[in-house]
C-alpha cells in the first residue's frame, strides 16, 4: 500500500523515548493557529510504499533500537491503514513505534492503527471546545474521543500542549487540562508542555502565507515552570 509522506527525519529524539526515526505524515485536518509545520498542511509529499518506507527505517535500526519510530505530521490518521501496515512491519522487527496526532479524524483503519503501536502522543490543544474550533478548526470532543479509543486498547499516552501566551498559559488552563484528563489517568505516562516558538516564520514566508502569531513573544522559561508547579499540585 502507498502513502504520502511530507519528510523523514532519521534521527530525532524530541517525539518519544529514546532516539528516533520521524515519519512526517502529508496532509493535515486542522490548521493550528500556532502551526511549525504548515509545509505539512496538503497532501503532497512523496508518494511511497509502506514496505519501501520500512526498508529505508531499518537501515537506521542500529541507532534507533532502543528508542524507535515515530509517526507525526501533518496527521498519520488520515492515512491509518498505511501507516499501521508500517507499524505492523516494524513490531515485527521489535522496533517501538509511537503515533504523534491530535485525534482529530477517525475511519475504519484508526483503531487498527492504534493496535499497531506502542506509546500515542496525544496533542491535547485547547482545553474548551470553542477555542479548538476557533484556533485548529477541529474539535476537542474528537481529541477524548480518541483518547478513549486509546484507553481501551490499553495504549499508553503522553500528553502535550504548546503553551501559547495569552490563550493558553493561564493557571486556570493548567488545572482545566488536569481535569479533563482525569478519567483518563491510568493510560497517561505523562503530560508535557512545549513552548511557542517561532522557528517556522522562515516556512511561511518560503510558502507566502501569513503566520497569524508572528509578533508573539516566544514562552518563555519562567511561564514554563509556572505551569508545571501548577501541574504538580495534588488536587486529590
Ligand atoms: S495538527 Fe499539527 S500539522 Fe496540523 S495544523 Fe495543527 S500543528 Fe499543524
Amino acid at each position: 500500500m502507498k502513502g504520502i509522506v511530507s519528510s523523514f527525519q532519521s534521527l530525532g529524539t524530541l517525539d518519544g523515548p529514546g532516539v528516533r526515526a520521524v515519519v512526517f505524515a502529508a496532509g493535515c485536518p486542522l490548521r493550528c493557529i500556532y502551526c511549525h509545520n504548515p509545509e505539512t498542511w496538503e497532501m503532497k509529499g512523496e508518494e511511497v510504499d509502506a514496505e519501501t518506507l520500512v526498508q529505508k527505517i531499518l537501515r537506521f535500526k542500529p541507532f534507533i533500537k532502543n528508542g524507535g519510530v515515530t509517526f507525526s505530521g501533518g496527521e498519520p490518521l488520515l492515512q491509518g491503514a498505511f501507516f499501521a501496515e508500517v507499524a505492523e512491519r516494524l513490531k515485527k522487527e521489535n522496533l517501538h513505534v509511537a503515533l504523534d496526532t491530535s485525534g482529530n479524524f477517525s475511519d475504519n483503519s484508526t483503531e487498527r492503527l492504534v493496535r499497531a503501536v506502542d506509546l500515542i502522543i496525544l496533542d491535547v490543544k485547547f482545553v474548551s471546545e470553542s477555542d479548538y474550533k476557533k484556533y485548529t478548526g477541529g474539535s476537542l470532543e474528537k481529541t477524548l474521543a480518541f483518547l478513549a479509543l486509546a484507553k481501551r486498547e490499553n495504549k499508553r499516552v503522553w500528553i502535550r500542549q504548546v503553551v501559547v501566551k495569552g490563550l493558553t498559559d493561564s493557571d486556570e488552563n493548567v488545572r482545566k487540562l488536569k481535569e479533563i484528563l482525569r478519567p483518563f489517568s491510568d493510560c497517561i505516562d505523562k503530560i508535557e508542555f512545549l513552548p511557542f516558538r517561532k522557528i517556522c516564520l522562515e516556512k511561511y514566508d518560503r510558502m507566502n502565507i501569513d503566520f497569524p502569531l508572528k509578533n508573539l513573544e516566544e514562552t518563555d522559561t519562567i511561564t514554563l515552570d509556572r505551569m508545571n508547579a501548577v501541574l504538580a499540585e495534588n488536587n486529590s
